[in-house]
């Protein structure tokens, strides 16, 4: 492989994409019913904020034991939307789900209390704070992907942090009401809640009215229009973008169970995953019995929808994302690509794209620079972890990535010189299983962390507060500067720098005459 240098790369999806996206009939959301929705929120966001975090996590608990209640229900609601296998369903959706829910209701309250911070020699007396804000109400925009755990996660965590929410679901799997009636379990929830649904003409109007807060996950391309748009009014914003993650298995690897891995992490929601293995980076020296087990353990995958939990790879959700599969394919076969599995040979009626295996890739392919998002996985063979590094930092995306070896600390190593958010070592897809970690990218994949502490952090702003005592005590930094003051803050900076066990001598001496001479101006004036 010999990558372009990052100023000739395509950054993200081409401009054909948008064309592929066929028009659907979609109501959108009228300026007024916006503004009355804005206005509903930032009146009931002002008494979400009477309830404490514990109060509001008593309410995650009741939305917890609905979800349970209901999983075979809801999973019906998300395959008919969705198209996805059932236990694609039931595992990456609701199961993981309530895996975060109940991580944020557990954490959500020393993550959000009052901290008390140091406070140094030099401020001696005061007492420092930090106080988590939340920021209003938040505007969470969705993709279609995952559509239930995208919208139940971060609802929840800005809920618990006590944010009013607009949530604007995909145009393409928006789960009409279902959100709403889960909500509806807790009216605190209910109340702080508003699903508005619409394409992106409704989210570009939700922007206009200016929320305080935008979390944004979807394509690239949309994550940069929303933030120039967001730009115009200073609204901060959290972008979870695209991504081409890779998976790099070294030699010394169980061929095993490492190919099982690669299967499921390249094919599970039918590769419609951001972060879904598309390319499968091998060490030479496996590479020839690598692709032979893999090529055999592809074939007896089940591939369905409306299935009783035993299929195993589900239908594409949209005819756009087929049609951008399959000429990704047409361009890598053109330029001498080799397909080894599946290929241009699906049923468009189901949307079912068979798993390919792709070989012969070479960075000109947009197979290798763009994410293809379906059921494709590009094969690449390596030998030198160096250049392998190399290669994958040139790559526009940095979401996730795993590397696969029995070396910890090669694979430690190789984890720390790509450019990623997310590594997993010897699993694959596995960050995002643990919600105690935060998941978010680099580069085009974007910034911005959710899930974990940082994701309920950023659902709050930090307030700063420091306290002094009520006294007729006038700071030495004050007015009048004199020259007196100015050779003993001199002083003071040397003995605060230096790391000396008299410094602290040295310091009360020095404070000590700065303070009279702050009260002796006083005197004066
Ligand atoms: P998309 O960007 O087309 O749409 C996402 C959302 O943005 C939809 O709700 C859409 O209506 C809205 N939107 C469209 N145009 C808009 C505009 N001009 N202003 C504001 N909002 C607008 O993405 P998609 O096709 O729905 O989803 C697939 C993409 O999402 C893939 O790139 C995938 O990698 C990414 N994704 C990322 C993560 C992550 O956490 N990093 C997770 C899931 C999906």
């Amino acid at each position: 492989m010999s990558p372009k240098p990052p100023s000739q790369q395509q950054t993200h999806q081409t401009d054909d994409y948008l064309k592929l996206r066929k028009s659907i009939t979609i109501q959108e959301a009228s300026d007024s019913q916006i503004k009355k929705i804005y206005q509903i929120l930032r009146s009931s966001q002002k008494d979400l904020q009477q309830f404490s975090v514990s109060q509001r996590a008593a309410e995650i608990d009741k939305i917890i034991g609905y979800i349970k209640a209901n999983k075979e229900a809801i999973c019906t609601r998300i395959v008919t939307d969705t198209g996805k296998s059932r236990t694609d369903a039931l595992v990456s959706e609701v199961l993981g789900v309530l895996d975060n829910l109940h991580w944020n209701k557990a954490n959500a309250h020393k993550i959000l209390k009052l901290r008390k911070v140091s406070t140094p020699i030099s401020l001696l007396g005061k007492k420092s704070y930090i106080q988590q804000e939340p920021y209003g109400t938040v505007l969470i925009i969705a993709p279609w992907n995952y559509p239930f755990h995208i919208a139940m996660t971060f609802i929840t965590g800005a809920f618990l942090a006590g944010n009013s929410i607009i949530f604007k679901p995909s145009e393409h799997t928006p789960l009409t009401g279902l959100i709403e009636e889960i909500c509806a379990i807790s009216p605190l929830l209910k109340q702080s809640l508003k699903v508005v649904y619409g394409s992106g003409v409704t989210a570009e109007k939700l922007i206009d009215e200016k929320p305080n807060k935008i979390f944004f996950t979807g394509s690239t391309r949309t994550g940069k229009a929303i933030l120039k748009k967001a730009s115009q009014y200073i609204i901060p914003v959290d972008l979870e973008l695209g991504g081409k993650d890779a998976m790099v298995v070294f030699p010394d690897v169980d061929i095993k169970r490492t190919v099982a891995g690669a299967l499921w992490g390249g094919l599970t929601n039918a590769g419609q995953s951001c972060t879904s293995v598309e390319l499968l980076c091998i060490h030479k020296d496996i590479f020839e019995q690598f692709i032979e087990q893999l090529t055999t353990a592809v074939q007896p995958l089940v591939i369905n929808t409306g299935d009783q939990g035993d299929a195993d790879i589900g239908a594409m959700t949209t005819d756009f994302q087929l049609e951008i599969v399959k000429q990704q394919l047409d361009d890598a076969i053109e330029k001498g690509a080799t397909i080894i599995a599946g290929g241009n040979t699906f049923n468009e009626k189901g949307r079912f794209f068979p798993p390919t295996l792709v070989s012969n890739i070479s960075p000109e392919m947009k197979l290798y620079q763009e994410e293809t998002f379906g059921p494709v996985i590009a094969l690449l063979p390596f030998d030198d972890e160096k250049q392998l590094a190399t290669e994958l930092n040139q790559l526009p995306y940095g979401l996730s990535a795993s590397i696969w070896s029995r070396d910890i600390d090669r694979a430690r190593r190789l984890a720390n010189a790509i450019q990623v958010g997310a590594v997993s070592i010897n699993n694959v897809m596995l960050t995002e299983g643990n919600p105690a970690l935060p998941f978010g990218g680099v580069k085009q994949s974007g910034f911005g962390r959710a899930k974990g502490k940082e994701g309920l952090l950023a659902f709050t702003r930090s307030k700063s507060i420091l306290i002094d005592k009520q006294s007729s005590k006038i700071e030495p930094n004050w007015f009048p500067y004199t020259r007196q003051k100015y050779q003993l803050f001199q002083q003071l900076i040397d003995v605060l720098f230096t790391p000396s066990w008299i410094k602290l001598i040295k310091l009360a001496k020095t404070g000590l005459a700065l303070e009279k001479e702050a009260q002796r101006d006083r005197g004066n004036q």
